[in-house]
């Protein structure tokens, strides 16, 4: 199952996928020396539509910057040639992933030498990252035994290649012990996040969001807070400690890739009703018409592709 991309933007050029490779002896491939983003556009009554793309390159761009990765493209360069792989490949919905890496000109640990960065935007279709069934159902959680690193040991606020080696190690640490997904806590003790989603709970009503703290600040997670509180739900941002999960009336992850995904087990204590939660879904399905163009209050958070 070789995954299929199509066209793939490779620093500036249209190319098939089977043309757009690096050498081995790729800096990023040794080091983790990497930044990306992960984008979906969704399909609309007006094509497809790239969901919050402003926000994602503004991200890709502060990665780099934490980086010192120089980009040889500006921003706009880049979401133009975000729509452009969307269009080239004639996807109605896909998930969208852009690359910058340092390359092969020097392997000192040092990236710096290896500047400017190459960059790549590929787009492949996917439907939901962690199945129908955990959307359905819910997903079951364990906490892992990997800690989210603390802030002055990488930077978790930028989209890191090497950062998702900590991510890797909770997913595989999860799938072993028969759950969808791994919630991670922070050095303290305090929830983290899952190893690609920020974290909410519902308690008597009202929603909490896990604070930013050592956290990737999602956009999913900015768009939920916004959209919960247009529905009427009083919102706050919290640290919280599993325990409070445990007690929570409803948990559910977000995240560009998980959408809106509702928590059942965590650490194997039924959450609530041990079953998707009924406010989880009620802003699952709001999120989900903004992201399909339904909603006209939400408008400006969609970049048309024509
Ligand atoms: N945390 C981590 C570690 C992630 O990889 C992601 C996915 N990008 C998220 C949270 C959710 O971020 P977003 O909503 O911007 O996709």
């Amino acid at each position: 199952s070789k995954m299929k991309a199509g066209l793939i933007w490779f620093n500036g050029q249209m190319v098939p996928q089977e043309e757009a490779k690096v050498s081995v002896l790729t800096h990023a491939l040794h080091y983790g020396t990497s930044v990306f983003e992960g984008i979906r556009a969704y399909e609309t009554s007006r094509g497809p539509a790239i969901f919050r793309l402003q926000e994602h390159t503004e991200r890709f761009f502060h990665s780099a910057k934490v980086m010192m990765f120089e980009l040889p493209f500006s921003p706009e360069q880049i979401n133009q040639a975000i729509q452009e792989v969307v269009r080239a490949n004639g996807y109605k919905s896909c998930y969208i992933r852009p690359l910058a890496w340092m390359g092969a000109h020097t392997l000192g640990v040092n990236p710096l030498p290896n500047n400017p960065a190459e960059v790549m935007i590929a787009a492949w279709e996917w439907g939901t990252y962690l199945g129908e069934e955990a959307v359905r159902k819910g997903a079951r959680l364990i906490t892992s035994s990997w800690a989210r690193f603390p802030a002055n040991v990488m930077p978790g606020k930028a989209k890191v290649g090497g950062n998702y080696v900590n991510s890797a190690l909770a997913r595989v640490e999860a799938q072993q012990a028969g759950a969808d997904e791994a919630l991670l806590l922070d050095k303290e003790g305090f929830v983290a996040e899952g190893s690609g989603e920020n974290i909410f709970f519902f308690r008597n009503g009202v929603l909490y969001a896990v604070e930013h703290s050592v956290n990737l600040m999602g956009i999913t997670r900015d768009s939920i807070i916004t959209i919960a509180r247009d529905l009427g739900y009083e919102v706050r941002e919290v640290r919280a400690t599993r325990d409070q999960l445990y007690m929570a009336d409803e948990v559910f992850m977000v995240g560009t890739a998980a959408e809106v995904t509702p928590v059942s087990y965590l650490d194997h204590r039924a959450i609530g009703t041990g079953r998707a939660g009924e406010h989880t879904m009620k802003i699952r399905a709001a999120y989900m018409d903004v992201v399909h163009g339904k909603n006209p209050k939400y408008q400006a958070w969609l970049t048309y592709v024509q």
